[in-house]
């Protein structure tokens, strides 16, 4: 599969992506699946044979761009017959009502279903509108392995270890999109991440819903010792974890396994134990916060940052004040929160005229209030690095100023510096300056990358991009 070669390319395709990792992931897989096809990527949707939005609607104002999107790309449709199709979570939660609703749709593909793209393009072509949707069953579904190749020149990547989520997070349309847990063994994430790094990756980031209750022939412990023993991976991060199935395997894992980052996103929701009861949490705040204690007394420097929604039916100012509490007390690193949206199939969406709907002006004031508290820790707890000398795997040109490097502190926190280091190079930068979104600062040296092998005679040395996204690397979702 790796090294087979594809067909002269003769199509295009334009991939945009919405919401999270697990969607670049898939965007990822898509691409090279219509390499394979004979597609090959155009950096805009004006020339594309074929255009795919994958969505996600973990928000209703994720789903509204999905469908402003789809209005500006039905112009390029008319003029030169380009194919539409949607993919992901708003494909699967819409089903055939999206083709019904968007008639000049060509086809609605589930996430489940990705490997039937080119049967489905092929329909497509012979004339038909169609809505592929059905679930795998979790002991057929096989992972699509990444193509090391279309990797090449990247320094991360995302790596899937499992999909679907079996928590029942009263607010979560994810279970409803994304179906019942499924983990891939752990033979296939190694050798797949064996390959990437072949290719000149250095840091991987496994991702999934809740990659704590990974069961693919070990747990996820286990797994990331089994990650950090590929040689020539230098760094390794995961994403998402739900703090209940948060184990003391795991934890002990961040003292123990040098590879592994010193940063941890944690979503908590709320401060609330009223709140977290109603959305379905399965622990208390303190439950939550002796865990982070615990992994602080583990690696004082632990990064830590997580996800915040306010607003959800029923929270009262009291219910919100907790949330501001328990972000002092815990001083994370930096925060995602959103304000409560109701989604369809959830539980919440049943309950909230009982609990109380917060009405939109209040649940606007309260995200103002964290977001702004946040941004005022988030500066206090960069600027410590201010004068320090910190280890950045550098990913490339920065992206506001060509004239700088940007990489990544082991933390995850961008860097935007002055220096030479090329990309995949572990460079050491003095700290001058901290904004919210980054640090700057000034090269002192750098370790160059290893020379990687050349791509083998057959193989296609394809990159992935363009693949449009919505979302912000380490984000938790868009
Ligand atoms: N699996 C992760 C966990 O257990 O916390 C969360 C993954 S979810 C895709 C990402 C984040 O989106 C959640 O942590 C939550 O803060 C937010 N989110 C999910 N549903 C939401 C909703 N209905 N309204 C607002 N935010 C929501
Ligand atoms: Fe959604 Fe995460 Fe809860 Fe699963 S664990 S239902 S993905 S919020």
């Amino acid at each position: 599969m790796t090294t087979e070669a594809a067909p002269a390319a003769t199509k295009k395709h334009f991939i945009h992506t919405f919401g999270c990792q697990m969607n670049e992931s898939d965007s990822a897989r898509m691409a090279e699946i219509l390499a394979r096809e004979g597609y090959e990527a155009t950096p805009t949707p004006d020339d594309a044979d074929l255009i795919l939005l994958n969505t996600c609607a973990i928000r209703e104002k994720a789903e509204a761009k999905v469908l402003s999107a789809l209005g500006r790309y039905r112009l390029i449709r008319n003029q030169r017959g380009t194919r539409l199709g949607v993919t992901g979570c708003v494909a699967q939660q819409e089903k055939e009502k999206l083709l019904q609703r968007v008639p000049y749709l060509d086809f609605v593909l589930g996430p489940d279903q990705i490997a039937n793209l080119p049967g489905v393009l092929e329909k497509v072509g012979a004339g038909g509108r169609l809505a592929e949707t059905g679930w795998m069953d979790s002991e057929e579904y096989v992972f699509p392995r990444a193509d090391p190749e279309s990797h090449r020149g990247q320094v991360s990547a995302f790596v899937t270890v499992m999909k679907g989520c079996d928590n029942v997070c009263s607010f979560c349309v994810v279970p409803h999109t994304r179906g019942r847990e499924v983990s891939r063994h752990f033979t296939d994430v190694v050798a797949e991440i064996a390959g990437l790094v072949g290719v000149g990756v250095r840091e991987v980031t496994l991702i999934g819903q809740n990659v704590n209750s990974y069961a693919g022939g070990c747990t996820f412990a286990e797994l990331v010792r089994r990650v950090a023993a590929v040689p020539g991976l230098e760094r390794i991060r995961f994403t998402t974890s739900h703090p209940h199935d948060l184990t003391p395997e795991l934890m002990a894992a961040f003292a123990e396994v040098p590879q592994l980052m010193p940063h941890f996103h944690l979503p908590v929701q709320s401060g609330s134990n009223t709140v977290l009861e109603r959305m379905r949490r399965k622990y208390t705040w303190e439950e939550y916060f002796a865990k982070v204690e615990r992994l602080r007394a583990l690696v004082p420097d632990l990064a830590l940052t997580s996800d915040i929604i306010v607003g959800f039916p029923g929270e009262t100012e009291a219910d919100f004040e907790l949330t501001m509490e328990l972000i002092e007390r815990v001083r994370y690193d930096n925060l995602y929160s959103f304000i409560y949206s109701a989604r369809p199939h959830t539980s919440a969406i049943r309950h909230e005229e009982a609990w109380g709907l917060v009405p939109y002006e209040t649940a606007v004031a309260r995200l103002e209030r964290l977001q702004k508290r946040q941004r005022e820790i988030t500066i206090e707890v960069n600027r410590r690095l201010v004068g320090r000398d910190v280890e950045v795997l550098v990913e490339g040109a920065s992206r506001n100023d060509a004239t700088k490097r940007m990489g990544r502190t082991r933390y995850n926190q961008v860097v935007n510096f002055t220096g030479a280091a090329p990309a995949g190079a572990f460079a050491t930068v003095r700290i001058a300056t901290a904004s919210v979104a980054a640090l700057g600062g000034e090269e002192m040296s750098h370790l160059p990358p290893p020379i990687v092998a050349p791509p083998p005679p057959a193989a296609r040395a394809k990159t992935l991009l363009p693949i449009v996204s919505q979302s912000p690397h380490g984000a938790s979702c868009d």
